[in-house]
């Protein structure tokens, strides 16, 4: 059995998925999107957080046993509020064989995986397949441009969105919009292509720009440097995706 960095657990959320949920987040990301407002997910090891509060340890040590014994005592609570466990990050996807062990050990509770699609093959099959849905983060079909804002090429995330397609797991793409950036008809356009008749697509999930993205930088010692305006209003446009076809929410 492998151990796991989680950086929190938060207990009895309504957002990240069906019902009354409990959700893990996974530390570290390969990605570096500028807009990113969990940066104490982004390194892999633990690290200080200091605050006027004080100081706190982001990153805590369990292994596969613990966390799973931790996650089926709220069990009975979380099938009773048809709910259950969302792991998230970070990218949970970098742990996954911790994270596939840990769901091997639930007691029947209901599993979502919160990700960016940004894997190998393998890892993604390994966590996914053991899922009841999947969030699956779309920001930019441009390859440049994604390049550009996560730092990363998005090849392995459109791979893993057709692997995704034909496991047979239901999946909602979710697209931040960030002004200027994501938000473009022109990106939008392109995701409607993406996605539209993928088999298992249950719907298409905009998040308007969290202005408070840059809130806990200082607080592990990073500069929040976003390069696109913030100020710039957001393009919510949900018509381009229902003309195809595909059914959007704001979440
Ligand atoms: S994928 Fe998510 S956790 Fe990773 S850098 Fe981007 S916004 Fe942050």
């Amino acid at each position: 059995m492998s151990a796991g960095i989680v950086f929190d657990i938060r207990e009895f959320t309504v957002h990240d998925g069906p019902g009354i949920r409990t959700s893990v987040f996974l530390k570290g990301c390969p990605l570096s999107c500028s807009w990113c407002h969990n940066p104490e997910g982004r390194a892999r090891q633990p690290q200080i957080m200091r605050s006027p509060a004080g100081e706190r340890v982001a990153g805590k040590e369990y292994t596969a046993v613990e966390l799973a014994e931790l996650l089926n005592k709220q069990a009975d609570i979380l099938r009773a509020n048809e709910g259950g466990v969302t792991f998230s990050g970070g990218e949970p996807l970098l742990q996954s064989e911790f994270v596939a062990q840990v769901i091997d050990l639930l007691d029947d509770v209901h599993v979502l995986l919160d990700t960016s699609g940004y894997a190998g093959e393998d890892d993604f099959r390994r966590v996914a397949e053991r899922s009841k849905l999947v969030f699956f983060d779309l920001k930019l079909v441009d390859p440049a441009a994604h390049r550009r804002y996560t730092g990363v090429d998005n090849a392995p995330i459109l791979r893993n969105l057709r692997v995704m397609s034909v496991i047979g797991v239901p999946f909602v793409i979710r697209v931040p919009l960030i002004p200027g950036v994501t938000d473009t008809d022109a990106n939008l356009a392109a995701i409607v292509d993406t996605v539209r008749g993928l088999p298992g697509l249950v719907r298409v999930d905009l998040l308007p720009y969290n202005k408070a993205a840059g809130a806990k930088y200082e607080s592990v010692g990073m500069e929040f440097k976003p390069d696109y305006d913030e100020t710039r209003e957001l393009n919510v446009n949900t018509a381009i995706l229902q003309h195809a076809n595909v059914p959007v929410r704001i979440a």
